[in-house]
């Protein structure tokens, strides 16, 4: 191919989706070339997920360590003094050229990085997010996650600012590994979006964990103090703490990328606006992953990639389903979800929810009273699984497992006609007798 064109298919960005696209772009015959202005892998390799559960591992140490002397070892108290673990990775020989720069559209089919310009018949929009950071004065001395992995040194306090997925996982990383920790939200529970019981649980078990929440709170301003920073609330109060986080969302990193200029419609976040295909309002340029706002996961921008490459460049048209996506948080302790909460299922079914809260059995033995939620919520109509939510161990773990039998549209039946593995925490969503009263 790619003879009117220097590359049939140009990818702007090598991360989750980018790098997936172009590989498998160059598997089926394309000449493919791959810009990155940064470091190849993106943010879930360098400043996201991989990294991130790198240091939840090393923070669970220290609950590891009291559960310990709870069986019976005798464990000195625990502290950390180390801060490292940068996970790199290679794109590797796939075919594909890397070209290392920011890239700017100039065209449906041009792009120009440094003084070099360069052609494709397809341009492929995959830069991901960036962290979005409110105007107050001050700012400057805070930081965000990107940020967060390359500390010298731990503070002695943090103040965390959201209540995403990012900011309670970045709250009990810095929490477990013994920095006193505050987590200042605006709303009025942590993890919008997700079952009710599944927020309150988390909420009170970081609490327990000793993080503060300070709910319905906002920072209004920021100002150095000795070694770390003092932090106005917009409510007068003040405190003093050693480190500013926002963890408040991310946004496309669409800015100056020449989008506009090339006629591709975007959002009110600037995200790219496309069709079930990934394809933009310009019909040469496509867009996959977080730079499209649809489901800011990195098994989803894989997904998309994927199916980019298969539409363009193997005649076979693929759209990606985004309607059930398991998901897991790695908050302490760890959520799993599939499906919806009880609130959205309410609100166009009648539904049975089955719940269970108990002590995990490591718990029993070691005296850590905290317990463990599982929740399955069923449309008493069809009998199928609407929603399935799990705080406790291995939550991540289990979600994707029960989220295959969940896009499957498994019923609670069949739940119920599968074997129990005994003894887990699993089990009990196979063993559900009795709904909830309604
Ligand atoms: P990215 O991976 O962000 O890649 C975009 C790339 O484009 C970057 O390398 C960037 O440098 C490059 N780029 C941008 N503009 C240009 C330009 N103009 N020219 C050249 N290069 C450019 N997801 C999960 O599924 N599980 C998790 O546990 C998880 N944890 C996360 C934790 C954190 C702290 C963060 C921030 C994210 C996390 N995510 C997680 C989300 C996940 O990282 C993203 O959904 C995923 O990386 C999106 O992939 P992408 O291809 O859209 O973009």
């Amino acid at each position: 191919m790619a003879t009117d064109f220097e590359y049939d298919l140009l990818v702007i960005g090598a991360g989750s989706g980018g790098v997936r696209a172009a590989r498998m772009s160059a598997a089926y015959g394309a000449k493919v070339a791959i810009v990155e202005e940064f470091r190849v892998g993106g943010t879930c390799v360098i400043r996201g997920c991989v990294p991130k559960k790198l240091y939840v591992y090393a923070s669970h140490f220290r609950e590891e360590f009291e559960d310990a002397a709870g069986f019976g070892w005798q464990v000195p108290p625990a502290t950390f003094d180390r801060l490292n673990a940068i996970y790199t990775r290679n794109l590797g020989a796939s075919g594909v050229e890397i070209i290392a720069g920011r890239a700017r559209l100039t065209g449906p089919h041009e792009v120009r990085i440094g003084d070099r310009n360069i052609s494709a018949r397809y341009i492929l929009i995959a830069v991901g997010a960036t962290p979005n950071m409110p105007q107050i004065p001050g700012i400057e001395h805070a930081i965000t996650s990107n940020e967060a992995f390359d500390l010298e040194r731990l503070p002695e306090a943090i103040t965390i600012v959201g209540g995403g997925y990012i900011a309670v996982e970045f709250a009990g990383i810095f929490n477990g590994l013994g920095v006193k920790t505050d987590l200042v939200y605006r709303g009025e529970q942590i993890l919008r979006g997700f079952d009710d019981d599944i927020r309150e649980h988390l909420s009170a078990a970081m609490q327990a964990r000793g993080i503060k929440l300070r709910l319905n709170s906002n920072i209004a301003s920021i100002a150095p103090q000795g070694s770390g920073v003092r932090v106005e609330y917009e409510d007068g109060q003040s405190a003093e703490t050693g480190l500013v986080m926002y963890a408040t969302g991310r946004v496309p990193y669409t800015r100056d990328l020449g989008l506009e200029d090339v006629g591709v419609a975007l959002g009110i976040k600037g995200e790219v606006v496309v069709d079930a295909f990934s394809q933009s309002s310009v019909p040469s340029i496509y867009a996959v992953g977080d730079v499209t706002e649809r489901a800011a996961l990195t098994p989803v921008a894989i997904r998309e990639g994927a199916a980019f490459a298969e539409t363009v460049f193997n005649n076979n048209p693929q759209a990606v389903d985004h309607s059930i996506i398991p998901t897991a948080v790695f908050s302490q302790p760890e959520i799993g979800t599939v499906g919806i909460s009880e609130a959205e299922a309410r609100r166009d079914h009648k539904v049975d929810i089955y719940k269970a809260r108990f002590r995990p059995m490591k718990n029993t033995l070691s005296g850590n009273a905290e317990q463990m939620l599982m929740k399955l919520i069923v449309d008493k109509a069809s009998d199928k699984v609407l929603g399935l939510h799990i705080i406790g161990p291995s939550a991540g773990e289990m979600i994707q497992a029960f989220g295959i039998a969940v896009t499957m549209g498994a019923t609670k039946a069949q739940f119920d006609a599968t074997i129990a593995v005994h003894p887990t925490a699993a089990e009990e969503m196979v063993t559900f007798k009795t709904p909830e009263p309604d």
